[in-house]
């Protein structure tokens, strides 16, 4: 399967895996990530959610080569450099490090106590050797900082002066400072008070509008990805089982797993209370994954057939890819995700 033109990053069957240890005389894989087939093109906005333990932090960390590849491929292709990411070690390594970039979720921990917002901004310039003099470091963390409107008279502080809001804006300024292509943003506003969010949120647009900077968002917060992205992956125990362009998913969710979710979204309509359809049980254990359809066990349309046999991935023209075998029933009766709630 060859990626569209104007794909920065694609992968192809991407596994992440991890040995563990079952018992004294037994071991176990752990797929964090089974099989995600997807191609990032440049300059999207591209949100990827899910439950707590389906993968999406793995999938960034594989994407930045913080987690090794054990399975299929993946690659990134800016027009000026292409790295198989799986082959990626000493000087291309680091050379790939900056062009990708990540933005972590909690900005209290992200930031040393220690050290100076100055000194916090320059550092990847200056591991990463990509300026040649203090004078020049210093313009180039200037001219971030102004980008992510952080107070130049504050870079002489440090974090603990801050609020929330703004320490993320330098932990952005640190992940903006080399210029990368690519920015993962895990959980970026999770850590923040609503109106905070959308300080951070509409920053980030702006990046992705002005420097073309292309976004991996991972959120479990679906209102947040539903006003930033501009397309959207749902990931459950390790795959993707639907994406779509953000209005389109949002409008008509094929998949019973992000009708689901999407019916979780609390909403300040008072005659909308008691709609959200509670899934049964917990994520199952990536080390002991249900046959056929993984989210069998907790589907209220799963059929034989659906223990038995994997569904394949299906793309139509719109770009809405799904894998269920039952989706097209269930486009036809929209209602049906209510009917197959239990009664109270
Ligand atoms: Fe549910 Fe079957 Fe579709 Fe899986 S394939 S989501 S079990 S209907």
């Amino acid at each position: 399967m060859t990626s569209p033109p104007n794909t920065l990053i694609s992968t192809r069957d991407l596994q992440v895996g991890f040995a563990i240890r079952k018992g004294p005389f037994s071991k176990g894989l752990l797929k964090a990530v089974d099989g995600i087939s997807i191609d990032i093109p440049k300059g999207a906005f591209l949100g990827v959610v899910g439950e707590s333990g389906s993968g999406k932090t793995t999938l960034g960390r594989a994407l930045l080569q913080a987690v090794p590849v054990t399975g299929g491929s993946a690659t990134y292709d800016d027009g000026e450099v292409r790295y198989d990411l799986g082959q990626l070690k000493g000087a291309a390594l680091k050379e790939y490090r900056s062009r990708a970039q990540l933005i972590f979720q909690d900005p209290y921990a992200a930031l040393s106590p220690r050290m100076t917002v100055r000194d916090i901004i320059a550092e990847p310039l200056e591991v990463m050797g990509l300026t040649k003099s203090r004078a020049e470091t210093d313009a180039r963390v200037r001219e971030v900082a102004a980008t992510c409107r952080l107070n130049l008279e504050h870079l002489r502080r440090f974090p603990h002066a801050f609020s929330g809001g703004q320490r993320q804006r330098i932990s952005i300024a640190r992940a903006l400072v080399c210029g990368p292509r690519f920015v993962i943003a895990d959980e970026a506003v999770a850590a923040l008070d609503v109106s905070i969010q959308a300080d951070i949120l509409n920053l980030l647009k702006q990046l992705q509008r002005d420097l073309g900077i292309t976004f991996l968002f991972i959120s479990h917060d679906l209102s947040v990805v539903a006003h930033t992205c501009d397309h959207v992956a749902v990931m459950y125990l390790g795959r993707i089982v639907e994406s779509a362009p953000t209005r389109a998913l949002f409008r008509a969710p094929r998949h019973p797993y992000t009708r689901a979710l999407f019916s979780a979204i609390p909403s300040l309509d008072p005659d909308d209370r008691g709609r959200a359809q509670v899934l049964s049980g917990e994520i199952p254990s990536p080390t002991n994954q249900p046959s056929g359809c993984t989210f069998h066990p907790r589907c209220p349309f799963a059929t034989e057939r659906c223990k038995r046999e994997a569904p394949q991935a299906e793309k139509g023209a719109d770009g809405h890819m799904v894998s269920c075998h039952h989706w097209r029933e269930l486009a036809a009766a929209p209602d049906a995700i209510r009917q197959a709630e239990p009664a109270e």
